[in-house]
C-alpha cells in the first residue's frame, strides 16, 4: 500500500520543458511526479515565453535562476552544477518532442515525453539508440496504463483466463471536437496543423493510448492494417477527426480502433474489450476501478480494484494506495507510472539490467510502436484504406 513515506533517499531531482501556465497536461505531470516524494521539481523551461516561464516556474516553488528561458540553457546549465536535474519530463507540442528528447539524452537526462514521441518510427528508432548508449531511460507518458485493472486485465490474459485471444475491440471517441472549436483554443489548433501535430490527430492524440493499451494488455503484434480517416471539420484535412482501424494480429487474431473527436456527446469512450475463447475483459476509463470478466455460460462479473480476489503484482510494484470503495483515479494512474517510471531510472543509474528488464512501465518500444501506429494508418488511409503490412 502507497503512503508518503519516502521511498528513495533523496528524490530525483527533476525539470519539465513545457507544461506552462494553461496548458492541459503540465499539471497531470507535476502532480503525479511530486506525488509520492520520488520527484522533486527543481528546474523548468516552461513556457515559450521567458517572462512567463518565469512568473509561472516561481509561483510554484522553482528558484527564479532555474526558471530557463529555452530547454537548451537549461540541460547546459544544469549540468553545470552539482545539484542539476537528473530527470526531465517533456510536455511540449509534438514537433518539438525529437530535438528536445534527443537534447535531454545528449546531456545524459532520464526522459519522460509525451506520446507520440516523434513524427517518424526513424527518429524514435534513433532515441532509442541514443538512449541505449548513454544507458538512460526514455519512458512515454501513457498516462491511463497506470490504473490498477488494467495490471489485472494483463495478469488474467497472461495466466490464461480468456484462453487464445481472437478479437480486441479499442475505442477512444470523445466529443469534445464536434465543431471548429480551434478558432479560438491554441491548444487545439496546433493539434490540427500537421506542422506541429504529425501525420495524424486523433490517430496520435488519442488511438495511441487506446493501441497501448492493446499491446500492454495482451501483447499482441500487429501483422497487418487498414485505416480511413475522415476531417468532419472540412478545415481541419489533411488531418483527421475521425478514425476506424482495422487490424490483424501475428497471432491469427483481429482487433479494431475507433479514435474520434466529433462523437457527439461521448465524453472520454476509451474503452477496450478483448475477447478469448473462453471469456472476455472489458475496461471503460470512465469506470477505471471496474473491470468486466465475463465467462462464456457464467454470469457477468464486476471486479473491483484492491479486492482480495485479484491478482498480486507480479512485478512487486503494488499501485494500490486506498482501500476498495474508494474511488480512485486518473492523478493515481499517473502517478502510479511515475512511480514506475522512478524505479527504472534508479535501476539504470545502477546499471541493474535484471531490474530493468523485468520491470514494466511505457518505455521507448511504447513509443515507437505508437508512432509507427500514426505512420501506417496515414499510409493506408492514403491508399483507400489499403491494408499495409505493420513493419
Ligand atoms: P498545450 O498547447 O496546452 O501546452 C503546451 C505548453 O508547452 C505551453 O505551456 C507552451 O508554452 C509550452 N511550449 C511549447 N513549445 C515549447 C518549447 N519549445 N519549450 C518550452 N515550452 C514550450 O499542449 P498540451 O495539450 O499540454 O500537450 C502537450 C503534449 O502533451 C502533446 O504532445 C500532447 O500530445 C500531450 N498530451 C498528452 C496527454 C496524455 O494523456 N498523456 C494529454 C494531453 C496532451
Amino acid at each position: 500500500m502507497f503512503n508518503e513515506e519516502r521511498r528513495f533517499e533523496q528524490p530525483i531531482r527533476w525539470a519539465m520543458v513545457g507544461g506552462g501556465r494553461g496548458s492541459q497536461i503540465g499539471y497531470s505531470h507535476r502532480s503525479a511526479a511530486q506525488r509520492d516524494n520520488l520527484f522533486q521539481l527543481v528546474a523548468g523551461a516552461f513556457d515559450l515565453d521567458s517572462e512567463r516561464c518565469k512568473d509561472f516556474g516561481t509561483n510554484i516553488g522553482v528558484d527564479a535562476d532555474r526558471c530557463y528561458s529555452d530547454y537548451k540553457e537549461m540541460f547546459r546549465k544544469e549540468s553545470q552544477r552539482e545539484d542539476g536535474i537528473q530527470a526531465v519530463s517533456v510536455a511540449t507540442p509534438n514537433s518539438t518532442h525529437f530535438e528536445i528528447c534527443k537534447a535531454a539524452l545528449e546531456s545524459n537526462l532520464h526522459v519522460i515525453c509525451e506520446k507520440p514521441i516523434t513524427f517518424t518510427t526513424e527518429q524514435a528508432i534513433e532515441l532509442k539508440t541514443l538512449s541505449e548508449q548513454r544507458n538512460h531511460v526514455l519512458g512515454v507518458m501513457y498516462g491511463y496504463t497506470g490504473f490498477p485493472m488494467i495490471q489485472q486485465a494483463r495478469e488474467m490474459v497472461e495466466r490464461g483466463d480468456l484462453g487464445e485471444i481472437r478479437v480486441v475491440n479499442m475505442t477512444f471517441a470523445h466529443g469534445f471536437h464536434n465543431v471548429e472549436h480551434e478558432k479560438n483554443e491554441p491548444g487545439l489548433k496546433w493539434r490540427v496543423s500537421p506542422e506541429v501535430s504529425g501525420p495524424t490527430y486523433v490517430l496520435g492524440d488519442l488511438g495511441t493510448h487506446a493501441y497501448y493499451l492493446c499491446e500492454l494488455i495482451t501483447g499482441l503484434e500487429v501483422k497487418r492494417l487498414s485505416c480511413m480517416r475522415q476531417s468532419f471539420i472540412p478545415s481541419r484535412a489533411p488531418l483527421e477527426d475521425n478514425a476506424h482501424v482495422m487490424m490483424e494480429f501475428e497471432s491469427g487474431a483481429v482487433g479494431t480502433l475507433w479514435a474520434s473527436a466529433v462523437n457527439a456527446g461521448a465524453m472520454h469512450q476509451q474503452k477496450i474489450r478483448i475477447v478469448g475463447e473462453k471469456a472476455s475483459i472489458e475496461w471503460w476509463d470512465e469506470h477505471p476501478n471496474q473491470l468486466k470478466y465475463e465467462v462464456q455460460g457464467e454470469a457477468p462479473r464486476l471486479l473491483d480494484r484492491a479486492m482480495d480476489y485479484l491478482y498480486n503484482d507480479s512485478e512487486g510494484v503494488s499501485s494500490n494506495r486506498i482501500g476498495g470503495g474508494h474511488a480512485e483515479g486518473y492523478f493515481e494512474s499517473w502517478a502510479n507510472l511515475y512511480h514506475r517510471f522512478a524505479l527504472a531510472f534508479q535501476a539504470a543509474d545502477q546499471d541493474d539490467q535484471e531490474t530493468l528488464s523485468k520491470l514494466w512501465y511505457p518505455d521507448v518500444n511504447a513509443g515507437i510502436e505508437g508512432v509507427r501506429l500514426c505512420e501506417k494508418c496515414a499510409e493506408s488511409a492514403d491508399q483507400d484504406a489499403a491494408w499495409v503490412n505493420f513493419k
